[in-house]
């Protein structure tokens, strides 16, 4: 990871140097359409990464929840957002708050891209996945059963 002082956009939502890569490294079906940038990682103790997440219309994160808190700045597009069991709209320049322990997943819309910074701590747990029983009480609420892919 570059530790330059100022990393130029090159052109939109792509910076000098620094590489699309893919949403999770080790693949699966539990998300679509959706890159990853990391944009500035420190390694200290207590230090945070800060990530550029873009998901293709239609797409979607995977369905999650981990200890570790998501601070998120929608930079492009407009999309939507599960958090516990509450469904957001979301435009350009809003804010999610993802507490720990929290159910979340993004969706872009169906013609909008959804482009979005998120900062975690560097030294984080990892994300765990619905259980069939997990999914069985997510469904139960009905705005969370229309939104939630798996
Ligand atoms: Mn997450």
């Amino acid at each position: 990871m570059s530790q330059k002082t100022h990393t130029p956009q090159t052109r939109p939502f792509r910076w000098d140097g620094v590489s699309v890569l893919a949403y999770k490294p080790d693949g699966g079906t539990h998300f679509r359409d959706i890159t990853r940038q990391v944009l500035f990682d420190d390694a200290s103790p207590h230090g945070v990464q800060l990530r550029y997440f873009e998901i293709a219309p239609g797409g979607h994160s995977t369905l999650e929840w981990h200890e570790h808190t998501h601070a998120v700045v929608v930079l492009r597009g407009r999309g939507r957002a599960l958090v516990g069991s509450r469904v957001h709209t979301l435009g350009t320049r809003d804010l999610v708050r993802v507490p720990p322990r929290t159910w979340h997943q993004f969706r872009a819309g169906p013609r909008t891209a959804l482009g979005f910074l998120c900062v975690v701590p560097t030294e984080r747990d990892k994300p765990r996945r619905p259980t069939p029983a997990d999914l069985r009480r997510l469904r139960a609420h009905p705005a969370v059963r229309r939104f939630v892919r798996v």
